[in-house]
């Protein structure tokens, strides 16, 4: 799957400032799209081809929208205004309408009845759910790529750690969120189970919503280090070692969140809209 580490999502270990979505109302979400969709087909398109280039506009729309919300450009709470999205991409509201059902399958929209999408706001239950099943699921996939590591493999993981660095040296904050996520989802690609990639896939999207809610302000960065001790033991097919490394990591995260705060944190999206 070539495609697939292009709709990554970011974030499991990166850092930001806690970000005040959760406190006042959420601004309207004016210009969340983005160069992918740009390039989308017009909605008029017809035959096999219409039908493809169509498919290929949905899910740049999608991409555009999960890289948002990933890279923290699109917070918690943002309410998605479908008209809006409409305008920029050129696409229908069935269209729109498709990629938020998508979105909140996956849990980063919510979807209000007669008030709209809205980006998720994962309660602190929520948060410690995720990371629970985060832990239960990567220890073993790192062992199991462990057993299955390649060269090529190893090669493609500093590869990508090699990228890491090189977004965190010019400082490019968005571009380290994604790809410290995108991190996870290259080794569940890897180890060959397409069942656990679509779950870690959504846990790691999740993850970064978490983070723009309830990162602690002050914590340090994601350790790259961490990363690339992960690599070694892959290399070295040393799945004890990858599994315990990776079930740190993974507590590191966590742990660099306060999910100390009392859940009524959360927006009240029925009081915070009911004017409209
Ligand atoms: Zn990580």
């Amino acid at each position: 799957m070539a495609t697939t580490s292009k709709k990554a999502a970011p974030g499991a270990a990166a850092k930001t400032p806690r970000r005040a979505a959760t406190k006042a109302a959420p601004k309207a979400a004016t210009k969340p799209v983005p160069k992918a969709a740009a390039n989308a087909a017009p909605d008029d398109e017809t035959g096999q081809e219409g039908a493809a280039s169509e498919a290929s506009a949905t899910e740049a729309i999608y991409l555009s929208l999960l890289y948002a919300i990933m890279e923290h450009r699109l917070l918690a709470g943002t309410k998605l205004v479908e008209e809006r999205l409409c305008e920029v991409t050129g696409a229908s509201r069935a269209r729109i309408r498709q990629v938020f059902a998508r979105l909140a399958h996956e849990k980063l929209v919510t979807l209000v009845p007669n008030r709209g999408a809205f980006v998720s706001s994962p309660s602190v239950d929520e948060a410690r759910e995720v990371f629970q099943a985060r832990r239960v699921v990567e220890p073993a996939l790192a062992a199991e790529l462990a057993q299955r590591a390649t060269p090529a493999k190893v090669r493609s993981l500093r590869r990508h750690a090699m990228e890491e660095d090189n977004a965190r040296a010019r400082g490019d904050r968005a571009a380290m969120i994604r790809l410290s996520g995108e991190f996870h989802i290259l080794l569940a690609e890897m180890a060959g189970n397409a069942i656990l990639e679509k779950l870690i896939r959504e846990m790691v999207s999740l993850t970064c919503l978490i983070i723009t809610l309830y990162d602690r302000p002050g914590a340090p960065a994601c350790a790259e280090h961490e990363h690339r001790q992960l690599i070694d033991a892959i290399e070295q097919r040393d799945a004890a070692r990858a599994s315990a490394l990776m079930a740190e990591h993974l507590e590191h995260i966590e742990g660099s969140l306060d999910l100390s705060m009392p859940d009524s944190g959360a927006p009240d999206f029925y009081s915070i809209f009911s004017k409209g």
